[in-house]
């Protein structure tokens, strides 16, 4: 990583990328999603806090998995929700 900005963001070494472009919650629930997020714990993707579900932020809070990454093309960053902090890559 470029610029380390907590111990969790630096801590990964290779990135997840979303499996499918699609939330995963979402598409059982038959609900719409604005953007999307990649847990870069277990690599599920999610829907951002824009979405009216937000399952991204109700994942991290629920498993404890710290850091996403956007899943959307042309974004490169990471956020960490227990650290409230931000990285480019
Ligand atoms: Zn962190
Ligand atoms: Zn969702
Ligand atoms: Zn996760």
């Amino acid at each position: 990583m470029a610029q380390e900005a907590c111990s969790h963001i630096g801590a990964i070494t290779s990135l997840k990328h979303p499996k499918r472009r699609e939330c995963e919650e979402c598409v059982k629930i038959d609900a719409q999603w604005v953007h999307l997020r990649t847990c870069q714990t277990c690599g599920a993707t999610l829907c951002c806090d824009d979405s009216p579900n937000r399952h991204a932020t109700k994942h991290a809070h629920t498993s404890g998995h710290p850091v996403i990454a956007s899943a959307e093309a042309g974004e490169r960053w990471l956020y960490c929700y227990p650290d409230d902090a931000f990285a480019e890559y």
